[in-house]
């Protein structure tokens, strides 16, 4: 579990005391999902910028939201095939930008993104705690291009994942 997690987790202790595993539950869920829209709001401004392509509309539900059936009131956020359901702001990011990579690929019949040095279309990787678009081209065997959050500060990224409004 990353550092972030377990900061917000003392956090929550902090701020309610011993609660129920029903209710931690609950907190927890609650902020995958703020999470996943705010990582939404980025990737998917991301792909305007360099495509001119909106990542709207029926064909696209962006945030498939459910309780798991098994595991109970922990819920999980899908988009295409990629799900997510820990608040994990560069796990959130990574998977968020994989279901819309998936989505322009399918809907626009286009590959986003792709690197500007080679013909490669990109993929999501982890790379010092941040997640990146990586090139598997060049003679390194891959390079990393960017961080999928293209505001370059981690830490006000980090800092502002859950209460920044939708811009
Ligand atoms: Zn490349």
């Amino acid at each position: 579990m990353s550092e972030e997690v377990l900061t917000w987790m003392s956090e929550v202790h902090d701020e309610f005391g011993e609660i129920s595993g029903d209710e931690f539950c609950e907190l927890w869920t609650t902020r995958t999902f703020s999470m996943a829209r705010s990582a939404f709001e980025v990737i998917q401004k991301s792909v305007f910028d360099e495509t001119g392509k909106r990542v709207v509309g029926e064909e696209f539900c962006y945030v498939n939201y459910f309780r798991d059936p098994e595991f109970g009131p922990v819920g999980v956020v899908r988009f295409k095939s990629a799900e997510v359901s820990t608040p994990d702001w560069v796990e959130v990011l990574g998977v968020v930008a994989e279901g819309v990579q998936e989505f322009v690929m399918d809907y626009y019949v286009t590959v986003w993104p792709a690197c500007s040095r080679h013909s490669f279309g990109l993929h999501v990787d982890y790379f010092d705690e941040t997640a990146v678009w990586k090139c598997n081209g060049g003679p390194e065997g891959g390079h990393v291009v960017r961080a999928l959050d293209p505001s370059a500060d981690r830490s006000v990224v980090r800092s502002s994942t859950i209460d920044r409004p939708p811009v």
